[in-house]
């Protein structure tokens, strides 16, 4: 894509995007633009192949059947697949790192192939996790404490090739009582956090923007009215 254009993909919106999950599309258009970044959002429906040649993609969460939809229209447009083979970064929320991972167990118990972005599984758990998650990042380039609102019956559980994104610190996280939270694998980020999680966590936002435009450094910025968010939704998960 051009040079001077950030081009952030948002993967599926019409089927996935619960809880405003699209809104992490627009952070990373806006805080690029902030610094002097020009920055489009490409809206890829199920009417539309994926593109592999966009600098950043995020999806976001579903029910089940949206969820399944979205599973089979990302397995015959492996766009995605490309793009992070290529080392483009992708965040993925809640049904998204289901999706993203070799299968998921539907709460009817029926098993769905995922695509495999992800070393990691899910099955239902006993019961739903739901509330406000904190954790803290295990990740080189993350220090504040991330935290985002949970809500699904899938329990995931980690292969060796996906590493946890943090470590629970309020809620359930992955899996009830597993104590970890998200998956990084490459250049792919999942999680259960909804929020959205960019809004929420303007660090990872900018680790995520770094990432797509291949720079260590982004010019800071002061957003008071984004601090307060924070510490509303930190206080409020205590
Ligand atoms: N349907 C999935 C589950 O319940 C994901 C839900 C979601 O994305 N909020 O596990």
């Amino acid at each position: 894509m051009s040079e001077s254009t950030l081009h952030v993909g948002l993967v599926l919106p019409d089927v996935m995007g619960t809880y405003g999950d699209g809104g992490n599309a627009l952070i990373l258009r806006q805080r690029a633009r902030m610094r002097g970044i020009n920055a489009a959002i490409t809206e890829i429906t199920l009417d539309d192949p994926v593109p592999e040649s966009l600098d950043i993609y995020v999806l976001g969460g579903a029910e089940d059947y949206a969820q399944r939809l979205a599973t089979r229209h990302l397995t015959r447009y492996p766009g995605l697949q490309r793009a992070a083979a290529a080392g483009r970064p992708v965040l993925a929320i809640c049904a998204a790192i289901q999706v993203l991972g070799h299968w998921y167990e539907t709460s009817s118990g029926e098993r769905v192939e995922g695509i495999s972005l992800l070393d990691l599984t899910t099955a239902p758990q006993a019961r739903r996790s739901i509330g406000e998650l904190i954790t803290q990042p295990r990740i080189a380039g993350l220090t504040q404490p991330l935290s985002g609102f949970e809500n699904h019956r899938g329990g995931t559980t980690l292969g060796p090739d996906a590493r946890p994104l943090g470590t629970v610190r309020h809620g359930d996280g992955n899996v009830a009582g597993g104590g970890l939270e998200g998956a990084v694998q490459g250049s792919v980020i999942g999680t259960y956090m909804h929020g959205p999680a960019l809004a929420r966590n303007p660090e990872l936002a900018d680790y995520l923007l770094k990432q797509a435009l291949g720079t260590d450094v982004l010019a800071p910025l002061n957003l008071p009215e984004v601090d307060q968010l924070r510490r509303e939704r930190l206080a409020a998960g205590r």
